[in-house]
């Protein structure tokens, strides 16, 4: 079990007002808060022990390069890898697609080739991909989503077929929540002979992952949705895809040897760590797993689908509210509409309440289409909310909407 008030104080951001009002930190889904395990090894790291990784015959460097591996270490053990030579790190999850874009994309995608992505991805999971297609003259192919959120699965066979290159799918989407069956999906995609590609963002905070039970191709996060540090992302693959790929970016610390005739690159995962990584974002999210580790995550996952359930029941109470995804499954991300009101305004008039939600296109354009509105709100819940917070929601909520009705 585990002590909310506790957990909360591990993360000092949620202890501050806003406008004097207490934070109602409601914007997960966007970047999480931190620990205080987190900021104080982030600051010891500047404090005490910067010195660049993999370069130095020094202490410092020494020892940061010990510290940045065992966070390798950390982020394969909380994601079930087998591998360190698997994990790679990156600035973030639209980085981690970008290189698979481009690097497997380089070697494997040709004209006539297709890509399937889903109606339900974030632009990050999107465009890489478009611009893919573009370069190599391959086709896009998009899985729909129903009105009530759910992905249609039952689609994918016809989109498959000899010439897909990749399947590219959210592991939980950041407007509907839905958590697709990726079982099914890998499964039907494997079968025909196509590597998957899952974005975890969302995911991974949501329940976690074991990719190797999985056995998706491709796995990638951002550590800041995870309570770790900004800039700092990871990239997991198939040893023998990151085999195959040539590297995205070229610079030092990737290359084994360099001559103007040729250059041999480094064993993995370096050969996809080209210059000086975030090594201090690298280490800061090695602590944020590490703290993860500490809680009960099977708790706070019932935890938070009882708080996504209680928010649910209580918008739901104001008259002309539409919320968009309602799978049994989802995450703990509301997104919504008020007849008669503009997202925006709602958003404003929360912010002065101190409520903190995000609104507009969520970065996922092509799901605001679905629907045919310009926005939404979005309140995102993580493990450290609780049942008040919920309810300054919906009063909150409750009221901008008389306002703007007026
Ligand atoms: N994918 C999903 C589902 C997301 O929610 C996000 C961010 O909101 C991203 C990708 C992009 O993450 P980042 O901007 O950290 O690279």
């Amino acid at each position: 079990m585990f002590d909310l008030q506790e957990i909360r104080a591990d993360f000092p951001l949620l202890g501050r007002k806003v406008y004097g009002k207490p934070l109602v930190y409601l914007d997960n889904g966007a970047t999480a808060q931190k620990p205080r395990q987190v900021i104080d090894k982030v600051n010891y790291l500047h404090s005490e022990l910067n010195g660049n990784i993999h370069r130095g015959a020094h202490y410092l460097s020494e020892e940061c390069t010990s510290e940045y591996e065992a966070a390798r270490e950390a982020v394969r053990r909380f994601i079930g890898a087998g591998s360190t030579r698997e994990i790679v790190f990156t600035s973030g999850a639209t980085q981690s697609i970008n290189t698979v874009a481009y690097s497997y994309g380089e070697k494997f995608v040709h004209e006539g080739d297709n890509i399937v992505v889903t109606e339900m991805e974030h632009h990050a999971n999107i465009v890489p991909w478009q611009l893919l297609c573009e370069r190599k003259g391959a086709e896009l192919r998009v899985l729909p989503f129903s009105d009530d959120g759910s992905l249609r699965t039952d689609r994918l066979p016809e989109l498959l077929d000899k010439r897909t290159k990749m399947v590219a799918i959210t592991q939980a989407s950041n407007v509907l929540g839905t958590r697709p069956d990726l079982k099914y999906v890998i499964h039907m995609a494997h079968d025909a002979g196509v590597p998957v590609l899952v974005d975890g963002c969302q995911g991974i905070v949501h329940g976690g992952v074991d990719v190797r039970e999985l056995d998706c191709d491709f796995y990638v996060f951002s550590g800041h949705k995870l309570y770790g540090p900004t800039g700092i992302g990871v990239l997991w693959a198939k040893e023998k895809w990151l085999e195959a790929m040539p590297p995205f970016l070229g610079g030092g610390d990737m290359v084994k040897t360099v001559t103007f005739a040729k250059t041999i690159y480094a064993e993995l995962p370096l050969k996809f760590e080209a210059g000086t990584t975030n090594f201090i974002g690298a280490i800061g999210l090695g602590e944020a797993v590490r703290y993860l580790e500490t809680l009960d995550l099977v708790a706070l996952g019932q935890h938070e689908h009882a708080l996504l359930d209680y928010t649910t029941e209580k918008l739901l109470q104001i008259p002309g509210l539409r919320i968009y995804g309602q799978t049994p499954d989802k995450c703990s991300i509301v997104s919504f509409t008020a007849e008669g009101t503009h997202p925006y305004d709602i958003g404003m008039i929360l912010d002065k309440m101190g409520i903190a939600v995000r609104t507009g296109t969520h970065c996922a354009e092509p799901v605001m289409t679905h629907y045919g509105l310009t926005g939404m709100v979005r309140a995102s819940l993580a493990l450290y909310n609780t049942l008040e917070e919920a309810d300054r929601l919906a009063e909150g909520v409750a009221k901008a909407v008389t306002m703007l009705r007026g």
